[in-house]
C-alpha cells in the first residue's frame, strides 16, 4: 500500500475501541452500529482472511444475528444442516436432529467463516460502520476512566486513540489480553488434526448431519459444507498439510464403509492444535475480551465462533446502556460473571467430547459405542444434546433464588424486537416502541415477561405500563455480583 492510497486514520476519541474484525468483532460492531454507540473498530489485515476455521452457525447464535438484521442473508448464502452423528463405521450410534428444537432456525447453517465474515462485513458497512484496515493494536496505556491506546496504521505511523471502554476481539494470541496481564491458563494437548475442505466423487459422505465416524483407528469428523463440499477432520501424526491421498487413506481408514472415495479436489488443506484456555478474567477495568481473545477450545461440535457471537450480544447492549446513562457502570462486571462459566462450560464439554471421541483401546471403543448406542435410546437424551450444540441451554440463571430470570426466551414465544427491552404482553391493544422498549402482544401469557436486547428474560410480572418499566429498568438487570 503506497502512502497516498492510504486510508484515513481513524478517529483520535472514541467510547468504544473494537480490536480485531473477525465475526465477534464484527458481531459487535454492528450491534453498536445499531444501537448508536460511537466506536471505532480497527484490524491489521486488510481484508477477510481464507481459510477452514468455522463452517457453522448455530441456531442461538443466529438468534442474536437475527436480532442485527444479518440472519436471513446468512441463511440464503449456506446450507441447511440437519445436526449432528455418531457413527461406528457401519451404522448409526446415535442422531442428534435439531428438527424439533424450538426455534425459528431448527437446523445447522452451513457456512464458511470466510463467507459469514463477508455477510457480517456487508451488514456493518449498510448500517454506516466500517473497519479500519491496516491498523494494528499495540498497547495501551490508562487514560482515566477509559484508555489511551497505541495504533499503528498503514504508514507505520504510530497513533493514539483515546477511549472510554477498549474491546479485544483480536483472536486466541490477543495483544489486548497481553498488555492487561490477564493470564490465560489451559493446556494445549500434543494430538495434531488434519482438517481439509474437499469435494469427493462419493453419496457415501454424509450429506445432512455432521457425523463423527468412531473407528478403532481413530476419530473422523466428516461434515457438509456449503456448496456440494465436505469438511474432514482428524487426529493425525503427520505435521505437512495433508494432499488428496491423505484425506483418501483417511475416509478409507475411518470413514464410511463405501468402495474407493476419491477426492477429486482439495479446496483447503491444513493441520492445527487444538489449544482448551479461558482467560481469567473477562474484563479488567475499562477492557474487555471477547471471542478467542477469552477463550478457545477444540472446535469438535462447532461451538468456538458461535461462542464469541454471543460474547458480542451480551456485551453490546451492556456497553449501550451505560453510556447512555440507562444502567450504572457496574452492570458491565456481570459480563464476566455470565460469560466466564458459559466459556469455562464449553472447554470441558468439548474436550471431554474429544477424549471420548478419540479413544484409541479397541474395548474402551467398544464399551463407549455400546454405551453411546443405549443413551440414544433414552427419551430426551438426543433431544438434550441437540438442545446443548445448538447452544439453546445456555442462560445466566447461577444465583440460587433466580427462577425463569436470566433463561433463554424462544423467539416463537416472544417475538425478536432488534436489540430493543421486549414487554411482552397478553393485551392485544398494547404493541409499539417506548424508547428503547418494545411492546409486543403474547397471547397465553400468566404474566408480563421483560426481556433483555439479547434475548434473556430480565423478569416476569412486571407492571403493564411501558412507562413504569422503563422508571424501573434498573432493578431488571441482572445482579451485580459480588467477586
Ligand atoms: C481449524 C479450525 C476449525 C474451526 N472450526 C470451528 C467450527 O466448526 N465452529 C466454530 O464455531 N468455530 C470453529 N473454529 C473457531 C473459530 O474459527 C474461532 O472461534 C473464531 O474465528 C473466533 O473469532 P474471533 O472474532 O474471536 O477471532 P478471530 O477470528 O481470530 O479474529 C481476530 C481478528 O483480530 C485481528 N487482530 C489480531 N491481532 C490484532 C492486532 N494486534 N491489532 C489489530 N487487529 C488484530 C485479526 O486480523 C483477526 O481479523 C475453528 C477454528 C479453527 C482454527
Amino acid at each position: 500500500m503506497t502512502p497516498s492510497s492510504n486510508p484515513p486514520a481513524p478517529p483520535a476519541t472514541t467510547d468504544v475501541l473494537i480490536v480485531g474484525a473477525g465475526p465477534a468483532g464484527l458481531a459487535l460492531a454492528a450491534s453498536l452500529r445499531q444501537l448508536g454507540v460511537d466506536h471505532v473498530l480497527i484490524d491489521r489485515h486488510d481484508d477477510v482472511q481464507p481459510g477452514s476455521k468455522a463452517a457453522a452457525i448455530q441456531p442461538r447464535a443466529l438468534e442474536y444475528l437475527d436480532r442485527t438484521g444479518v440472519a436471513d442473508r446468512l441463511i440464503q448464502a449456506g446450507d441447511r444442516g440437519r445436526g449432528f452423528r455418531l457413527h461406528d463405521r457401519t451404522q448409526t450410534l446415535l442422531s442428534a436432529s435439531y428438527d424439533n428444537l424450538d426455534t425459528p432456525y431448527p437446523f445447522v447453517l452451513l457456512i464458511s467463516q470466510q463467507t459469514t465474515e463477508t455477510h457480517l462485513l456487508a451488514h456493518l458497512d449498510e448500517l454506516g460502520g466500517k473497519v479500519h484496515r491496516g491498523h494494528t493494536f499495540l498497547g495501551y496505556t490508562p487514560d482515566f476512566p477509559g484508555v489511551a491506546a497505541t495504533i499503528a496504521g498503514p504508514d507505520g505511523i504510530q497513533r493514539s486513540i483515546s477511549a472510554r471502554y477498549l474491546i479485544g476481539c483480536d483472536g486466541v494470541h490477543s495483544a489486548v489480553r497481553a498488555a492487561t496481564g490477564i493470564g490465560f491458563p489451559g493446556n494445549a494437548p500434543e494430538q495434531l488434526f488434519a482438517i481439509a475442505d474437499i469435494r469427493t466423487n462419493s453419496p457415501a459422505l454424509p450429506q445432512e448431519d455432521t457425523t463423527f465416524y468412531l473407528s478403532p483407528a481413530g476419530m473422523l469428523l466428516i461434515s457438509p459444507l456449503a456448496g456440494g463440499l465436505h469438511r474432514v477432520v482428524g487426529p493425525t501424526p503427520n505435521p505437512a498439510t495433508p494432499t488428496a491421498d491423505d484425506i483418501r487413506r483417511l475416509l478409507a481408514e475411518r470413514g464410511p464403509h463405501a468402495d474407493d472415495i476419491q477426492v477429486t479436489e482439495v479446496v483447503s488443506a491444513s493441520t492445527y492444535r487444538v489449544q482448551e484456555r479461558v482467560a481469567e478474567r473477562f474484563s479488567d477495568g475499562p477492557v474487555f475480551l471477547a471471542g478467542d481473545a477469552a477463550h478457545t477450545h477444540s472446535p469438535a461440535g462447532g461451538q468456538g465462533m458461535n461462542t464469541g457471537i454471543q460474547d458480542a450480544g451480551n456485551l453490546a447492549w451492556k456497553l449501550h446502556a451505560v453510556l447512555t446513562g440507562l444502567a450504572p457502570t457496574t452492570l458491565l462486571d456481570t459480563y464476566h460473571h455470565e460469560r466466564h462459566p458459559i466459556a469455562a462450560g464449553l472447554v470441558a464439554f468439548t474436550s471431554q467430547f474429544a477424549t471420548l471421541a478419540n479413544l484409541r483401546d479397541p474395548a474402551d471403543g467398544e464399551l463407549r459405542n455400546r454405551v453411546l448406542a443405549a443413551a440414544a435410546s433414552t427419551p430426551g437424551v438426543t433431544e438434550w444434546i441437540a438442545t446443548k450444540l445448538a447452544q439453546l441451554d445456555l442462560g445466566y440463571t447461577n444465583e440460587p433464588d433466580h427462577g425463569p430470570v436470566g433463561t433463554r426466551v424462544s423467539p416463537n414465544t416472544v417475538p425478536t424486537t432488534g436489540l430493543h427491552w421486549t414487554l411482552a404482553l397478553d393485551r392485544p391493544d398494547h404493541t409499539g416502541d417506548h424508547g428503547v422498549l418494545a411492546i409486543r402482544h403474547v397471547s397465553g401469557l400468566e404474566s408480563p415477561l421483560l426481556v433483555r436486547p439479547d434475548g434473556y428474560l430480565a423478569a416476569y410480572g412486571v407492571p403493564t405500563e411501558p412507562e413504569k418499566v422503563l422508571d424501573q429498568l434498573s432493578s431488571y438487570l441482572p445482579a451485580h455480583p459480588t467477586r
